[in-house]
C-alpha cells in the first residue's frame, strides 16, 4: 500500500516567508489542536477523557486560556483535577514495590504517576503524531520531487531543533547516499541563513551606537523575533508574510 504523504501543508509551509518552515508547519498544527480541544469536541466523551488523563503543558494552557472558552475551559479544568486526584489518592494507597529495610524502594507507583502526569500534553500529543508524518513528507518529496527539491534549497533554513529532527528523519528513510546529500544540502542551508541571522542581529546592536543613528535599518529591524525563531521555535504565523504577497 502506498503511504499516504501530507503534500498540500507542506507545500503550504514552504510557501511561507519564514526562518523555519517546518516551524510553521508545526505552528498550523498546534493551532489547530488547540482550537479543536476549545471547540464543541470537548463535550464529547472520549476526548474529554483524553484530556482528563493527559492534561496540559504550561505553553498549552496559556493558548487554551487564549481562546476564551471560560465555560469550556472551567469544565476540561474540573473533570481533569477529578481524574488526577483519583489516580493519586488510589496510588498513595500502593505500598511501594522492591524496598527493604536497607534498600530505597525501586519503584514508586505515586511518583511515577505525578513524573508521567507533569510531562504529559494532551496538545503535545495530538501534534506529534501528524508531526512525525510531516517530517516524513518532507523528506520524501525532497527525494522524489524536484520542483520540491528546489523550493527546499531556496528556504530560509531551519530552527536547530527542527534541524535535529529532519536529519533524523533523513537517515531514517533516505539510502545512504541520498542521505549524504540530504545531510549537506541542509546543514549548509541551516549554516548559510544562521549566518544572515547573526549578521543582522550585528547590525541591530549597530544602530545602537549614535556612528550609525542615520544609517538605513537593512534587514534588522525585526531581527529579534526572526532570531528566537532559529533558536527556540517561537513562531507566530500572523506576522509572517506570504510570498505570494
Ligand atoms: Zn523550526
Ligand atoms: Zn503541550
Amino acid at each position: 500500500m502506498k503511504e499516504k504523504l501530507y503534500t498540500i501543508p507542506i507545500n503550504d509551509a514552504f510557501a511561507i516567508d519564514c526562518e523555519c518552515p517546518i516551524c510553521a508547519m508545526r505552528k498550523v498544527l498546534e493551532n489547530n489542536a488547540v482550537e479543536f480541544t476549545m471547540g464543541p469536541s470537548y463535550m464529547e466523551d472520549d476526548i474529554r477523557m483524553e484530556t482528563d488523563k493527559m492534561g496540559f503543558c504550561a505553553p498549552h494552557m496559556q493558548m487554551l486560556i487564549d481562546q476564551n472558552n471560560k465555560l469550556g475551559l472551567a469544565l476540561v479544568l474540573k473533570t481533569h483535577i477529578d481524574k488526577t486526584n483519583k489516580e493519586i489518592d488510589k496510588r498513595m494507597k500502593m505500598p511501594s514495590a522492591g524496598g527493604s529495610l536497607f534498600k530505597k524502594a525501586v519503584s514508586n507507583p505515586l511518583l511515577e504517576y505525578i513524573d508521567g502526569l507533569n510531562h504529559s500534553c494532551y496538545i503535545c500529543n495530538r501534534i506529534s503524531n501528524t508531526f512525525g508524518r510531516y517530517l516524513h513528507t518532507v523528506v520524501i518529496l525532497w527525494k522524489t520531487d524536484e520542483a520540491f527539491r528546489k523550493t527546499y534549497k531556496e528556504c530560509k533554513g531551519f530552527c536547530t531543533e527542527h534541524l535535529g529532527d529532519l536529519l533524523k528523519e533523513g537517515e531514517a528513510c533516505l539510502s545512504k547516499s541520498q542521505f549524504e546529500e540530504f545531510r549537506k544540502v541542509t546543514t549548509e542551508l541551516y549554516l548559510t541563513n544562521m549566518k544572515r541571522m547573526a549578521e543582522d542581529l550585528e547590525w541591530f546592536v549597530n544602530k545602537f551606537d549614535y556612528r550609525y543613528k542615520d544609517e538605513p535599518w537593512k534587514n534588522a529591524k525585526d531581527a529579534i523575533p526572526r532570531a528566537i525563531i532559529k533558536t527556540n521555535g517561537m513562531i507566530e504565523l500572523e506576522d509572517e508574510k506570504k510570498k505570494e504577497g
